[in-house]
């Protein structure tokens, strides 16, 4: 069966791992690529529930175990009319390397169920989570696989699986993470994707301006309407940035003067409801004075004027070759990726030239490749669990500050496998960040 989007993920980090010098420095780690290529275990199960009509619905549901050498599968549940096996094995895939980068000893793995909860009453979407519970309890716990939410798996959808847990195994554990505050969640979960992203970017502006600069005063070009795009952006306006742009699948929301923290409340609150940005602008009071201009069926990236930052935080593949050349002509100087392979391979193809070709490091463009840049979200699942454990919580400041150090640390070790493998790194041009989180987070996994 053809698997386009598994194939991508895949052949991204064999030609970082292949175009570095670390299987000619070290043979042994060649061997390894072949077995973690291969997950280790891949569930499906047909997940059947009665809808709000009255009427019989069935959908297939999945549970890939991809790699477990560094701890429990870990990763998130993804519940969207397009997740199929590519789609999973991709996301499981790139979530191996992308654990292996928090630092924290967590597998590799991903789920999901082909469903589109758009529409959908609370009470279906009950059903629908514990139906889809009712095959997959028998599949995880504590010590063995720790899903968490993805795209349209929220805080709802979490209380949703791990009542059901509880119902069908019997047991209170720290089997899911992103729960709610009351039940065993960690503060700073919801948070923690968003937050991440920008931690990493500042890591990146400070590396790339020796200090000089940071989020204040750049304009931010946002995709996505999401968890990981609200986060990210309310913690560019708390550090000095403009929000520009946001989006949803059907169209995208530019504001020169920015979007403010109150209209991204609006979005959150809207969004429980499945309302569409356009609704939402047309609606709220928050979009009254304070108008945004709404373009219907088009992405942020050509459309937001001048971008310093982009940060596709909707989904795969959702900044192409075109709208990468646009964003270098407009000026942008950093990109990282919230989503999950946001970039398709001819966009990471313009922002690595611009780099590798740059005259001087002001001119360069540096991207972030998804697995290093949004490992915040997973890294304070990690925290989740180890609260779990001492059955204790942490207070907001310590989870915060722990995520912070983590997100430094990441980039500090995809720069430094970037120096130490890439002989391109050796000249003046900024190190890439690609083959820096590819190499730095295998060669973790490999050693593992
Ligand atoms: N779905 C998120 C990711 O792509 C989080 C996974 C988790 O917390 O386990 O990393």
């Amino acid at each position: 069966m053809a698997e386009p989007e598994f194939q991508q993920a895949y052949n991204e980090i064999v030609s970082s791992l292949k175009e570095s010098t670390l299987f000619e420095k070290h043979p042994k780690y060649e061997k390894v690529l072949p077995v973690v290529s291969v997950p280790e275990r891949i569930i499906q199960f047909r997940v059947t529930w009665e809808n709000d009509k009255g009427e019989q619905e069935v959908a297939s549901g999945y549970r890939v175990q991809y790699n477990s050498a560094k701890g429990p599968y870990k990763g998130g549940l993804r519940f969207h009319p397009s997740v199929n096996l590519s789609i999973l094995k991709f996301l499981g895939f790139e979530q191996i390397f992308k654990n292996a980068l928090t630092g924290l000893n967590m597998g590799g793995g991903k789920g999901g169920l082909c469903v589109n909860l758009k529409g959908r009453s609370d009470n279906e979407i009950r059903r629908i989570c514990y139906a889809f519970m009712r095959e997959l309890s028998k599949h995880i716990g504590q010590d063995t696989d720790v899903p968490a939410g993805d795209i349209g798996v929220g805080g709802r959808e979490i209380g949703y699986l791990f009542g059901a847990f509880r119902a069908y195994r019997n047991s209170w554990e720290g089997v899911l993470t992103g729960k709610g505050l009351n039940w065993g969640g960690s503060l700073i979960r919801p948070e923690a994707t968003g937050y991440g992203v920008v931690y990493f970017t500042q890591a990146m502006i400070d590396f790339a301006t020796k200090g000089k600069e940071s989020f204040a005063g750049k304009s931010v070009a946002i995709s996505g309407a999401g968890n990981v795009a609200q986060f990210a952006a309310l913690k560019v306006i708390e550090l000095g940035g403009t929000v520009v742009s946001l989006s949803d699948s059907k169209g995208c929301i530019i504001s020169n003067a920015g979007i403010t923290a109150e209209q991204i409340a609006a979005i959150a609150e809207a969004k429980i409801h499945f309302k569409s940005l356009e609704e939402i602008v047309g609606e709220y009071s928050a979009f009254a004075e304070n108008k945004v201009k709404y373009i219907a069926g088009a992405r942020p990236w050509l459309n937001a004027g001048k971008v310093d930052i982009a940060l596709p935080c909707a989904t795969q593949n959702e900044l192409s070759g075109d709208e990468a050349k646009g964003l270098v002509a407009a000026g942008v100087k950093f990109v990282a990726e919230g989503s999950n392979m946001g970039c398709t391979p001819e966009a990471i193809e313009v922002f690595e030239t611009a780099r590798s070709t740059a005259k001087s490091v002001s001119d360069s463009v540096w991207y972030a490749v998804g697995k290093a840049s949004n490992c915040g979200g997973v890294a304070v699942s990690g925290l989740e669990m180890a609260q779990n454990s001492q059955r204790t919580r942490w207070t907001r400041e310590t989870v915060d500050k722990e995520l912070k150090k983590i997100m430094i640390n990441c980039f500090n070790d995809c720069v430094n496998a970037a120096q130490e493998y890439t002989v391109e790194a050796s000249k003046e041009n900024l190190p890439s960040l690609v083959k820096g989180a590819n190499i730095a987070g295998f060669v973790k996994v490999a050693d593992a």
